[in-house]
């Protein structure tokens, strides 16, 4: 009898580790899948291990064990009713298809019941896990689970007693491990989600940097639109390092780039990229369907930058920042390079005819 005990209960725990596999897959894949996908996969993976396991039961006469529990609870109180509920149906119902005597208790004490206190448990201390919670959490449902053995089962507790040291420890043992597992998986998605921000975005100005930049460029590669690079800069910018420290200059370059971003996003965040290219220069990528709306908002662009109010890090006004600017079009995401080396000629006109104005190359 032990030795069915404990096969029955190392298969459960192959499935509940296999099913924690399934659900990494899922968390880092979340940013592809919507909230609604990822929800039914979730409920697919939990209750075809729940279901997994019903298979896998330690028979005791008609009474059948496993390790069904720890799912259920687990992720009630991870994910909430949600979650819970439609797991709950799906798999109770199941467990009451295949029928036998011990399966209406299994499903009221080893399924709803310690279902509901782990939804009570989470209305009260919220979805993170403790070890010491998981501890308590198990205990109560273990013996919620298993107590009604000694009821329901014919000469229950003998059997109980046999059995109960296995399936307490494998349920609490099982469950630590469990919550080892996620917290890790959680933390290096964490990490791996921050990695990938610092890999794409500038730290100072939190816009994209030159390389993501350039990525985002070429999703538009079959754009009908007409496509336009225009390169930023801010005028006598040194002189105001000098002039104030770098400190100051970096508040400015983050106004001027908050400025930049605002203006180009309000207009149409999805066809509009923000970037800055290095120091104190800065990129846009434009798609629009007239020259007539790129004109008009790069004008907004330098204006909004020459009546914005910038402070150095005293908080005194700084009389004036302004920007030049220069323009090119984009005939092709393979013409890239070209187009920015067109955009800084342009450019360098502004700055030479006197700043504070935008230049267009020639074909425009
Ligand atoms: P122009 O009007 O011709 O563009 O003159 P400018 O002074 O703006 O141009 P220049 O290229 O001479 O100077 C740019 C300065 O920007 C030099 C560099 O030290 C400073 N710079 C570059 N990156 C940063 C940064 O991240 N923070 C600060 N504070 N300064 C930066
Ligand atoms: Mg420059
Ligand atoms: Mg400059």
């Amino acid at each position: 009898m032990m030795n069915a005990v404990i096969q029955s209960t190392l298969s459960n725990i192959a499935i509940i580790f296999f099913m924690h596999l399934c659900m990494v897959e899922i968390l880092n894949n979340e940013n592809r899948l919507t909230p609604s996908f990822a929800q039914i996969g979730r409920i697919i993976v939990i209750s075809s291990s729940v279901i997994g396991m019903f298979y896998l039961p330690i028979q005791y006469g008609e009474y059948r064990f496993d390790l069904r529990l720890i799912p259920l609870v687990f992720f009630s109180v991870r994910w909430g009713w949600e979650l819970a509920i439609p797991t709950l149906l799906i798999t109770a119902l199941w467990r009451l298809v295949l029928g036998g005597e011990g399966s209406v208790p299994g499903v009221v004490f080893g399924m709803i019941l310690p279902v509901f206190v782990a939804l009570v448990y989470r209305s009260i201390q919220g979805a993170g896990l403790h070890p010491v919670s998981i501890v308590f959490l198990f205990t109560i449902g273990w013996f919620i689970s298993d107590i009604p053995i000694i009821i329901f089962v014919p000469d229950g507790w003998s059997v109980f007693k046999e059995i109960f040291l296995v399936r307490y420890a494998s349920y609490v043992l099982t469950a630590l491990l469990l919550c080892l597992f996620i917290v890790n998986a959680e933390r290096d998605r964490r990490v791996k989600k921050k990695l990938q921000y610092d890999a794409d975005h500038d730290p100072l100005t939190g816009l994209y940097n030159i390389r993501y930049f350039q990525k985002a460029v070429k999703a538009f590669t079959k754009s009908t639109k007409q496509m336009f690079i225009v390169m930023i800069d801010v005028d006598r910018f040194k002189t105001i390092n000098d002039t104030y420290g770098h400190v100051t200059g970096d508040l400015v370059l983050k106004g001027v780039s908050n400025v930049i971003a605002e203006v180009a996003y309000a207009y149409d965040a999805n066809n509009v990229v923000v970037g800055r290219y290095g120091g104190e220069e800065f990129i846009l990528f434009l798609a629009v369907d007239q020259k007539e709306t790129m004109v008009s908002l790069v004008e907004a662009v330098r204006e909004r930058v020459e009546t914005s109010s910038f402070y150095t890090e005293k908080g005194t006004h700084l009389l004036k920042v302004t920007v030049s600017i220069g323009v090119s079009q984009m005939t092709d995401c393979k013409m890239f390079q070209k187009a920015v080396e067109q955009a800084d000629k342009s450019l360098y006109d502004s700055k030479k005819n006197g700043r504070n104005q935008t230049n267009y190359a020639r074909d425009i």
